[in-house]
């Protein structure tokens, strides 16, 4: 239960005027950013994709160079980054081993899209099967095409309508996903929906997070092709699964003759192997996308056997060319041969130990902050991902996660941070760890946390 009035309320006014005062040491910081971002007329909303607006200092600094786990932006401040391209440069911004395979698949192989197999592809398979448990991959180019195709091959084996999602799920720009548990316990299309012109409601069902009743409760309707799920949540915070949960999920979804996919997109923190490995899941599929090949674009989608073979024997689905999975680009060598310099070199189980330790240290960090004004709020970490949650205990699901939100209170946190040095990830409060991530790093994002803390609550 959430018991919020215990704590004192956080001053608004002083909110506001502190985030006012941060706003305008940003836009005095950055003037070259804003000449760049104030100039730009053919861009539509200013910038390259419209989510770069997502930023608390009222325009976004621009990038000049990235390596590791630093950025340098084009006013020549450089960044610790805990950002990482919202997981896209998990494995650090340009990593030697990725650099070397995509100059060697660019400049010495050459090709860097050929609508043929390479090698090396079947080299990632392999890994992905070693990492995941799923026997047979494919490729797209980002995660959410992974999701798009996953969806329709479960609709072709299922022969069933709907894909059903947790309430504030986000596995990307894909129709089926954008529906949340409404006021009266109903799906309702989510806020804001620039999806396809239909009731959400005739593609996809829904239920909360932690939820098996619920969850029981739609997959009765026995029309629902597959549960698209992340083993924890992670883009309305993280939010854990209650002991017992994913595997009542796996069993509800056998019972009621539904698919499991699990999308280990931003789940793939919390180890080599992801949620699966960490936490001994099964789905039917999975997928996943971002950072597996250093930040080079690139989705994938595994299948069990079961699923494989059926596809297998289905000469009525076109799966060679315009049936609807598949893409042009997809599967290309260069995104192949950066998975498997990732995979090989970078996001090794080594590694993954490193950055688990220092989102272990990061994590006790805010808890320390947190406990020592006794505010209400909360840290909850998967692997090497961190985020911090303006609720206490922490959200059990989405909705309850959503309704903690505070858009003041997180801008003045990002932007404090951003004019010390330090990039958080503009959507909510996460911070991720990179193989190129030190100690340093995090100590510092604890002393000028404290200190943002410090001015608003005082102490
Ligand atoms: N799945 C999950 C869990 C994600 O968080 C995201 C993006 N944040 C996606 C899929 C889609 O990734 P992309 O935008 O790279 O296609």
């Amino acid at each position: 239960m959430f018991c919020r009035r215990l704590w004192p309320l956080i001053d608004r006014g002083r909110l506001a005027h502190l985030l006012e005062r941060e706003r305008a040491s940003y836009k005095d910081r950055n003037p070259r950013s804003l000449d760049a971002y104030t100039s730009s007329r053919h861009l539509f909303g200013r910038v390259p994709m419209t989510w770069m607006n997502k930023a608390a200092g009222g325009f976004p600094v621009y990038a000049a160079k990235a390596r590791g786990a630093r950025v340098e932006d084009i006013d020549g401040h450089v960044l610790i980054d805990f950002c990482l391209g919202d997981t896209g440069a998990m494995a650090g911004h340009s990593p030697q081993p990725v650099v070397d395979a995509v100059v060697e698949q660019v400049a010495q192989r050459g090709g860097v899209t050929t609508m043929m197999p390479t090698v090396d592809a079947a080299w990632v398979g392999a890994e992905l099967t070693r990492r995941f448990g799923l026997p047979y991959w494919s490729f797209s180019l980002t995660a959410t095409d992974a999701n798009r195709w996953a969806i329709r091959l479960a609709r072709a084996i299922t022969g069933r309508p709907k894909i059903l999602v947790n309430s504030y799920c986000y596995h990307g720009t894909v129709d089926e996903t954008l529906i949340v548990v409404g006021p009266d316990g109903q799906g309702a299309s989510r806020d804001g929906n620039v999806g396809a012109p239909t009731d959400v409601r005739t593609t996809s069902r829904v239920a909360e997070y932690n939820d098996l009743e619920g969850l029981e409760r739609e997959l009765a309707h026995r029309d629902v092709a597959a549960v698209l799920m992340e083993p924890a949540l992670t883009n309305i915070g993280i939010v854990l699964p209650r002991e017992g949960y994913l595997a009542g999920v796996r069993a509800l979804t056998k019972t009621y003759g539904s698919l499991l996919i699990n999308d280990e997109t931003h789940t793939f923190s919390a180890g080599p192997g992801g949620c699966t490995r960490a936490w001994a899941l099964a789905a039917d599929m999975l997928t996943i996308g971002k950072a597996i090949a250093g930040g080079i674009p690139i989705g994938a989608y595994g299948l069990s056997a079961d699923l494989a073979d059926h596809l297998a024997n289905r000469s009525d689905l076109d799966m060679i060319d315009v049936g609807g999975v598949g893409g042009t680009l997809a599967g290309n060598p260069l995104s192949i041969a950066a998975a498997r310099a990732t995979l090989e070199h970078v996001l090794t189980d080594k590694a993954f130990e490193r950055m688990i330790a220092l989102a272990e240290r990061f994590t006790a960090g805010v808890q320390q902050v947190i406990d020592s004004h006794e505010l209400p709020w909360s840290v909850s970490r998967l692997g090497a991902r961190t985020e911090y949650r303006f609720a206490s205990p922490a959200p059990l699901n989405g909705s309850e996660s959503h309704d903690a939100t505070d858009v003041v209170l997180e801008d003045y946190l990002h932007v404090y941070l951003a004019n010390r040095g330090i990039l958080m990830t503009p959507f909510h409060n996460m911070a991720l760890m990179s193989p190129a991530t030190v100690k340093e790093d995090v100590d510092r994002h604890h002393e000028v946390f404290s200190e943002a803390v410090g001015e608003l609550v005082g102490g």
